[in-house]
Order: C-alpha cells, then structure tokens, then sequence
C-alpha cells in the first residue's frame, strides 16, 4: 500500500516549534518512504479560530519550505461526512444521546480523581431529560484496544474502564475530535499517522471509532512532545513563541535535532532545499527519542 501521511494543524494559534517538530517529523517519515503528505486544517471548533491563522499556518509551512500534496482538506467543511458517520454508530446501536450535565457527570462518578471522571453510562440506563442539549456517546466495551506504535511500542486502554462511553457529538452541536479525526484520515487515504505522543491516549478511542465504522487503522508513530521549563506542551496557551519566517533553516535544523536525527551544524545555514533533501535522505525514525515528552 502507497504510503499517504499528513499534518494537521488547528488554526487556533501561529505554528511554534512543537508544531515544527510534527510537521518536520511527519513530512520526513513520508518523503523518505516516497509517500504522500498531505494538510488538513481542524478548524472544526469555529469559535475558538482565530481570524487569519488558518492563512498564516499556510504562509508558514510554504516559508519553510514544506511541500504538501493534494487539495488541502478543511474540517468546516466535513460536516455532512461526520453526520453521516454519527447517523451509521446510531443505526448500528452504537450511539446514544446524553443530556447530562458536566456537574451530574461530576456527582455520579465514584472515581477518586474528579479531573479524569469516567461517564457512568446514566443515560444508557435512564431516558433523557426533554428540553436539554443533546451530545452523543459511543458506548464503549470491557475489550481492550491497543495498538502497536512504531515508537512507544505497545499501547493499550480499556476503554469502558478507563475512559467510559465518549463523546462524539458535543452538547454545542460541535462533532467531538476524535470522530472528525478518523472520519477525514480516513478520508484523506492515511495509511500512516505521525504525531506527538500527547495523542496516544486519544489514539485507542480514535481505532475503537474506526472499527466501529469499519474503517481500516492507520499506523502510528507518536514522537515526543516539546515541553517548556515548567513541563507543559508548547501551546498558544503556554505562550510558545511563533515560529520565526525569516530564519527557516536553524528551526528546522533545531526541530532534527530534538527528533535526533543528527544534523550536521553546517545544516544550519544551507538553503532549504538542500537541508530537506539532507532530512530526507538521512531520515531515521529509529534515532527517535522513545520519551513522550522533552524539555527544550
Ligand atoms: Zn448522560
């Protein structure tokens, strides 16, 4: 099967270098396999997008030289294709309507640790309260979902147990991530998903919505994530600075460097093509580091 992997950025805030390290890391592990990468904008949550991002993600990625193939595919415009997804999960049984409050999901759960709460499944139970806001959950099994990951080897949840019925259609009307990610990879053609390992929690509910679809399961390489000093994920929240347009070359060859690839120092300074081409060539996803995150 012809290798088709992507990047997919959310226009939420400017790209900064732990995006760089996605998109580099994906972009490498494609063009080495003589694959396909591809763009998709998730500018699914509209009131979150900020004015302009979206354009300047795309001015950014071209800056530094990034090639992608194919028309790129936006989310706000995928919202019959997710409809029809949730309509084939109710058809089969396999979706119900959940009218419950963030403070009654609160309430009900016995689980010690109230930021990681677990849905008890009350409205699998009970009928759903008239004239309340309705999300969609996929009811999850006791059977475990793992996956084997190209970097952090074998990964596993139990779904029903350690994350309960999920969300694939919010409350707001919003179709939840994980349904619109596996809806457009599968799409898109995405036989291989590269990306930070802050996803790999998400990747289990991610291949339980594929099998429930019938969708074929990509592969996965989830690479470390970027940390600040205090440990958190370079972020627009966390303040990461945006990426610097007018010097590609040294933060691209920074992003090999924290993925280990060795770049040679002379790197730093070369013209993009010539340090992609040396990316390319050299690209090893078994230098990797297996951490799933690293300070910069
Ligand atoms: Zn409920």
């Amino acid at each position: 099967m012809a290798y088709v992997g992507r990047f997919a950025p959310s226009p939420t805030g400017p790209l900064h270098f732990g995006s760089l390290v996605a998109a580099a890391a994906s972009y490498c592990d494609a063009k080495s396999q003589q694959g396909k990468w591809l763009l998709r904008m998730e500018d699914l949550d509209k009131p979150r997008e900020v004015v302009g991002t979206a354009v300047d993600i795309l001015n950014t990625l071209e800056a530094f030289g990034f090639e992608w193939d194919d028309a790129i595919l936006y989310q706000s415009q995928r919202e019959a294709a997710y409809l029809e997804a949730l309509q084939q999960l109710q058809t089969n049984g396999l979706a119900y309507p959940c009218t419950c409050s963030r403070k009654e999901i609160l309430d009900s759960t016995s689980h010690l640790d109230k930021k990681h709460t677990i849905y008890p499944g009350t409205c699998l139970q009970n009928a759903i309260k008239p004239n309340k806001p309705i999300a969609w959950r996929i009811k999850t099994t006791s059977e475990t979902t793992q996956f084997n990951d190209a970097i952090q080897s074998e990964f596993s949840e139990n779904l029903s147990q350690e994350i309960g019925d999920f969300v694939i259609k919010r409350a707001d009307g919003l179709y939840a991530y994980q349904l619109a990610v596996v809806v457009d990879d599968a799409k898109q053609g995405i036989t291989r998903i590269v990306r930070g390992a802050d996803l790999l929690t998400s990747t289990t509910r991610q291949i339980y919505i594929q099998r429930a679809l019938n969708i074929a399961t990509p592969s996965y390489m989830h690479i470390p994530i970027a940390t600040n000093n205090a440990g958190e994920k370079l972020s627009k929240q966390t303040l990461a600075s945006s990426l610097n347009k007018q010097q590609p070359a040294t933060q691209i060859w920074h992003a090999l460097d924290f993925l280990n690839q060795q770049p040679p120092i002379a790197l730093k300074t070369e013209r993009l093509t010539a340090l992609w081409s040396w990316a390319i060539t050299n690209w090893s996803a078994a230098k990797i580091p297996k951490q799933h995150s690293i300070m910069i």
